[in-house]
């Protein structure tokens, strides 16, 4: 492992277990824990593994190659992926046991293609779409894709171990009519005669607010990494914990007169004589470079302390004016965590930038050492 690194996201691996625990009990069913994009910024391998051992009962992916990734990095439970490109090879898929998410009748010929290749039977889950309009079979298309699923079960060529669908998160109304449509499309496969062991529907945002949209299994991606789905609800308030630690240290201090400009284009100027820390993160990292002038902190020795001046692609500056008497090179800076440890939470920066906290933490940079973690529960 590289050493020394002075850009690190702690990922806590108890906070993740807790998470994944959290959801269990809530559903008291199968809990899917979704993966892609790097484990939402916190590393896929850490978090798939934590996952596992808090109880989920599959990891997720969106790509078939972040699958494959995972099985390379020795994750040997249950994997399922969903989002295929035309030339995505199923033959890995089969290799690897690697479970499919299957939204068209050409998808599900390329995996029995691959099953017969290989000579074992290739499990999927078959994707419906109920309003979302994005992947998904169109309800138009159902009942010849059920019935020749049936058939590839039939012969052992298929194994259906799901059914699924996501919701646009729309509101109460729209989930309800997604929900009908699921029953519909399950009660529809069952009369093809296949019985889909799981039934999955709810992501993290209807796990969390709906239990009767829980079927026999969620599908979570971002309660799990302990952050709230809700502009108006904590992660606290949903019994979570973050598990990303974002931090870094500081690698110079200044001390300047009143009337110093700061960074590029000088849109800082130090209104008094004061001390600036350099901080080695920048917008390459997934440090948003549009924060600067937006009143964004981050916490030094336990004090929160401004950002100022632009950020750059590699490093930012803070005013730590009162603290600098106390500070060293090397003292850690973190940039956002678990708000209930003092942190400044992720959603300073997603409300910020008018976004969702899923976005600042999908963005965080390769130079950013993931380091699982298993002492960050407080
Ligand atoms: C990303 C994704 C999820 C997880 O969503 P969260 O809101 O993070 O829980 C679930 N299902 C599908 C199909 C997804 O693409």
């Amino acid at each position: 492992m590289r050493t020394g690194s002075m850009r690190v996201a702690d990922i806590s691996l108890p906070a993740i277990r807790h998470n994944v625990a959290r959801v269990r009990e809530l559903t008291g069913g199968a809990v899917i824990v979704v993966v892609k994009a790097g484990g939402y910024g916190h590393g896929a391998a850490i978090t798939a593994q934590a996952a596992l051992e808090g109880g989920a009962t599959i990891i997720a992916t969106a790509d078939l190659e972040e699958a494959l990734a995972l099985r390379e990095a020795g994750i040997t439970g249950p994997i399922l992926c969903w989002l295929h490109g035309v030339r995505a090879d199923f033959g890995e898929a089969a290799l690897a046991d690697i479970e499919l998410g299957i939204s068209d009748l050409p998808q599900l010929e390329r995996a029995a293609a691959a099953a017969r290749q290989h000579d074992r039977p290739v499990t999927i889950h078959l994707k419906v779409d109920t309003g979302l309009s994005r992947n998904g079979a169109s309800e138009r298309d159902w009942d010849a894709l059920f019935a020749r699923t049936a058939e590839l079960a039939n012969t052992g060529t298929i194994r259906v171990r799901g059914i699924f669908s996501h919701l646009a998160n729309a509101g109460a109304d729209a989930d309800r009519a997604q929900a009908a449509c699921f029953d519909d499309a399950i009660a529809r496969l069952r009369a093809a005669g296949v019985e889909p062991e799981l039934c999955h529907l709810a992501a993290s945002a209807a796990t969390l607010s709906s239990p009767h949209l829980h079927y026999t299994a969620v599908r979570v991606g971002i309660a799990a990494y302990g952050l709230s789905p809700f502009a108006d609800k904590t992660s606290a308030q949903l019994g979570l914990i973050p598990a990303m630690t974002l931090r870094s240290e500081i690698i110079a201090l200044r001390g300047v007169p009143a009337g110093t400009g700061v960074s590029y284009g000088f849109n800082h100027v130090c209104e008094t004589a004061t001390t600036l820390a350099l901080v080695p993160m920048g917008y390459a990292d997934g440090m948003p470079r549009a924060l600067n002038g937006s009143g964004a902190w981050v916490t030094v020795a336990g004090e929160p302390r401004p950002i100022v001046g632009r950020i750059g692609m590699d490093q930012f500056i803070i005013d730590v004016g009162p603290l600098a008497g106390r500070l060293s090179l090397g003292d850690p800076v973190v940039l956002f965590g678990d708000p209930e440890r003092g942190y400044p939470p992720v959603e300073i920066w997603s409300g910020l930038m008018r976004t969702i906290n899923y976005e600042i933490v999908a963005s965080i940079g390769p130079r950013v050492l993931r380091v699982a973690s298993e002492t960050t529960l407080p």
